[in-house]
C-alpha cells in the first residue's frame, strides 16, 4: 500500500500519459505496486486485503460446521468462497486445522453407488395409514414413521420403492449430492403414502434436490415438537432446517441446538424471526448467517438490558428448562442480534452503528 495522495498522483500521471516506470521512479515506489492502482485492483486509500483473510469467516465456518454435521470442508469452502473468501482449498483446510474445526461426520460411510432395483416387490398401493411428513424431515425418519404406522418393517416399505429410497434410508446423510431422485421415484412414494408429490417435495429436503447442484444451506435440528405432534408424531423428528431459521413462527417455539423454548411470552423474538426470514430472501441465507455470527458477538458484548429482561421472561414461562442454557441466552438476545444483523447487511463496509 502507498499513501493515498501518492496513489492519486500515480493515477493522475498515468492520465497525463506517463508510463508505469516513469511514475514508479517519480514517486519512489515499485512498479508492481503502481500497477495495482492503475489497474483499479485497489483504490487509493484502500488498505491491502488482510493477510489473514480467513479471519472474517472463522466464526461463520465454525458455526456452519457445528450446525450441519454433514457439511464437509469442500462444501464449506464453496460457501465462503461465494461470500468473498479468496483462499485456495488447501489454504482453507490449513485454516480449519489451525482453528481446530472439524468438518466431517464421524458416522457417515462412503456412498455406495445405487444399483438398479433388484426384483421390486409389487407396490400394494396406498398404505392404510397416511403419515404426513414434517417440514424438513429426513428420508430415514419419514420412511420409518410410514412403516411404523402400518406395523411394517422399514425394509417392507423400501422393497416396493425405487432403490434410491433404500440407499437414503440407510444413509447417515440423506442430502449428499450423489444421485438425486427422479420424478418417477417421488411419484412412487406419493402413491404408496397417499401424500401429494408437492407436499413430499415441500417437506422432505432430500426430494427437493433435483434442481440444485450442491448441498443447500441447512442445519441439522429436531423438527418443531408441535409441528410434529400435529402429524400425530410424539417422538423426536430429525430434520434439516434452513441454516438461518431459529424458531417455528406457527408455534412460537425456539428451535435451539438441544432444547425447544416456548416463546409465547416474548413476541418480539417471533417478530425478529419473521424479519430474519425476510432478510434471508433479500440477501441469501449464507450472507445472513455470516452477518448474524458477527452480530451475535457484538450483541453479547454490548449486553442489552432488554435481552436480560427477556431471559427472565423466558425462564419463568419455561419453568422446566435450565435458565442458563446457551439456547435460552441466544433466544433472549435474538431481537438485538437481528437488529445488528440488519445494520451489517445494509452497510457493506461491515461497521454497523452501535446498539440503539
Ligand atoms: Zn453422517
Ligand atoms: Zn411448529
Amino acid at each position: 500500500m502507498i499513501p493515498e495522495q501518492a496513489a492519486r498522483q500515480a493515477i493522475a500521471l498515468a492520465g497525463q500519459g506517463a508510463n508505469v516506470s516513469e511514475i514508479a521512479r517519480h514517486l519512489g515506489h515499485d512498479r508492481k505496486t503502481i500497477r495495482i492502482y492503475l489497474n483499479g485492483h485497489r483504490a487509493p486509500g484502500q488498505t491491502r486485503p488482510h493477510a489473514d483473510s480467513f479471519a472474517p469467516f472463522a466464526a461463520y465456518v465454525r458455526q456452519r460446521a457445528e450446525d450441519d454435521r454433514h457439511l464437509r470442508a469442500i462444501g464449506l469452502h464453496r460457501e465462503i468462497t461465494a461470500l468473498g473468501y479468496a483462499g485456495s482449498y488447501s489454504a482453507f483446510t490449513r485454516e480449519l486445522r489451525g482453528h481446530g474445526i472439524t468438518a466431517a461426520c464421524g458416522t457417515c460411510r462412503k456412498w455406495k453407488p445405487i444399483t438398479p432395483a433388484q426384483q421390486r416387490q409389487h407396490c400394494p398401493g396406498p398404505l392404510p395409514f397416511r403419515v404426513v411428513p414434517v417440514a424438513g424431515e429426513t428420508i430415514a425418519s419419514y420412511l420409518s414413521r410410514v412403516a411404523a404406522a402400518s406395523h411394517l418393517p422399514v425394509s417392507a416399505i423400501t422393497a416396493c420403492l425405487p432403490s434410491w429410497f433404500a440407499a437414503r434410508a440407510a444413509a447417515c446423510d440423506d442430502l449428499a449430492a450423489t444421485g438425486q431422485p427422479q420424478p418417477a421415484d417421488i411419484r412412487h412414494l406419493a402413491v404408496l403414502t397417499g401424500t401429494s408429490e408437492t407436499a413430499l417435495r415441500h417437506s422432505l429436503p432430500a426430494l427437493d434436490g433435483t434442481a440444485r447442484d450442491s448441498r443447500p444451506p441447512v442445519r441439522s435440528a429436531l423438527a418443531c415438537r408441535r409441528c410434529a405432534s400435529r402429524t400425530g408424531q410424539r417422538g423426536l423428528v430429525p430434520a434439516h432446517l434452513p441454516a438461518h431459521q431459529r424458531a417455528c413462527p406457527r408455534h412460537r417455539t425456539w428451535l435451539g441446538r438441544t432444547i425447544q423454548i416456548d416463546l409465547a411470552a416474548a413476541p418480539e423474538i417471533i417478530r425478529a424471526s419473521r424479519h430474519a426470514s425476510r432478510l434471508a430472501s433479500q440477501h441469501g441465507i449464507a450472507r445472513l448467517v455470516l452477518a448474524a455470527t458477527t452480530a451475535r458477538r457484538q450483541a453479547a458484548a454490548a449486553g442489552s438490558p432488554h435481552a436480560l429482561r427477556r431471559a427472565g421472561i423466558l425462564a419463568s414461562s419455561n419453568p422446566g428448562l435450565d435458565p442458563g442454557h446457551p439456547d435460552m441466552t441466544e433466544a433472549a438476545a435474538y431481537p438485538e442480534t437481528i437488529k445488528m444483523t440488519t445494520a451489517i447487511l445494509n452497510d457493506p463496509s461491515g461497521t454497523p452503528a452501535g446498539p440503539g
